[in-house]
């Protein structure tokens, strides 16, 4: 099936040990705009920003993989929350992660009927991007890591979903002026090499080198 081998594909994968406390792997772009390739369990940014689903109860991928590491205290709060929206996002602590707090966001699933209905998937992506930087901002959190929401077994291609991914991060740093200074690292974290390749070559178009 299309999980086994995506599980499979994560499996294989050798990553980029990180015991950063931030990742700074992309001065090339920005001072404030970083992309690694890495498990996001194992960053240490203020917030981690969780491809979950929307009953978030747990699911593979990603967020199969934030809940083992954060341990069942995790879920426990999960379960309280109710559910979330898809394109919108909830923050939980972070327990057993060095990260501080856990933002589960519901991506849609790519050209997807409900999707759709909802005012397309392009709108509902971008808007996880924008609720999780809320939500973080709200929170004190100063950097924030967000993991490829929806290119899993959501279908999202890479490109396009890189590409609404920066554009609403852009847009959220500079809807305001006081935001760019308090948000002082946003990180995509990328874990398969189509993901990585595609904010190579997309973060330049948006944020230029210096
Ligand atoms: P979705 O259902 O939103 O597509 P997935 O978890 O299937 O969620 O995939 C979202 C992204 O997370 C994919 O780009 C996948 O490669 C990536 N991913 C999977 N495991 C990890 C991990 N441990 N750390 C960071 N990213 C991961």
């Amino acid at each position: 099936s299309e999980i086994a081998t995506l599980a499979d594909l994560y499996a294989s994968q050798t990553l980029h040990p990180s015991n950063d406390t931030l990742p700074n792997a992309t001065s090339k772009y920005n001072a404030q705009i970083s992309l690694i390739r890495t498990d996001i369990t194992t960053l240490a940014t203020d917030a981690i920003v969780n491809a979950a689903n929307d009953s978030l109860l747990g699911g593979g991928g990603v967020d199969g993989a934030i809940h083992r590491a954060a341990g069942p205290n995790l879920l426990r709060d999960c379960r309280r929350l109710n559910g979330c929206d898809t394109g919108d996002a909830k923050i939980t602590d972070a327990y057993r992660l060095p990260c501080k707090k856990v933002i589960h966001a519901v991506g849609p699933i790519y050209d997807s009927a409900s999707a759709r209905r909802a005012g397309g998937h392009e709108k509902l992506l971008a808007s996880c991007y924008t609720r999780s930087l809320d939500l973080a901002e709200e929170s004190g959190c100063r950097s924030i890591a967000f993991s490829a929401l929806s290119t899993g077994v959501y279908g999202y291609p890479s490109g396009e979903a890189a590409e609404t991914a920066i554009k609403a991060v852009k847009g959220w740093l500079e809807e305001d002026e006081g935001r760019a200074g308090r948000m002082e690292r946003v990180v995509f974290c990328s874990f398969l090499e189509k993901d990585e390749r595609a904010y190579e070559r997309l973060i330049p178009r948006f944020f230029p080198p210096a």
